[in-house]
């Protein structure tokens, strides 16, 4: 495994329709591999194939499922998809803050569907399904976005840089 560079705006690869994945060999099993620890080593909590200058349809997720105030925060999951799509989204949305490793120092208000069902490939290619909703639904739509060259200021009600005191705290959660 190896960390990769990050790429950032404006390279042209993070606004490319990536390509669909069709061989599931060795060269994807590597690519994962270093998305995962370039993702831990930034340290960011989900990585889009682009973001390491590969123009495939791959992202990655290491996240905890949020608890209640007071509990122990559960261990981070980490989700590999290969080809992912929403199949569905809720008609509900909602507001949050978003970063990303590929444009830093900044963050947005993007709103979101609460939850989605997102449909791709495991690593190995079978098929999977997951449903996810709040910080879990909006990082997968952070990322497949990212799979069709979309990156958040496109659709963010306002980016900004955000405060020091606000930084600390966004910096785990919203780098996508
Ligand atoms: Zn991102």
């Amino acid at each position: 495994m190896a960390v990769r560079q990050i790429v950032y705006l404006p390279d042209k690869v993070l606004r490319r329709k990536a390509r669909p994945i069709k061989d599931f060999g060795p060269d994807l099993q590597t690519l994962i591999d270093d998305m995962v620890e370039t993702m831990r080593d930034a340290p960011g909590v989900g990585l889009a194939a682009p973001q390491v200058g590969v123009s495939q349809r791959v992202i990655v997720i290491e996240y905890g499922e949020e608890t209640e105030e007071g509990e122990e925060p559960s261990p981070p999951k980490l989700y590999t998809i290969v080809n992912p799509e929403v199949a569905r989204r809720s008609e509900e949305t909602e507001m949050g803050v978003e970063g990303c490793l590929s444009i830093p120092g900044l963050v947005g208000d993007v709103e979101r569907a609460v939850s989605v069902t997102v449909k791709g490939q495991s690593r190995q290619g079978q098929a999977m399904k997951i449903k996810a909703e709040g910080w879990l639904a909006r990082i997968l739509q952070h990322e497949i976005d990212h799979l069709d060259g979309v990156l958040y200021p496109d659709i963010a009600e306002q980016v900004y840089q955000p405060v020091p005191e606000e930084e600390d705290e966004y910096v785990d959660e919203a780098n996508v």
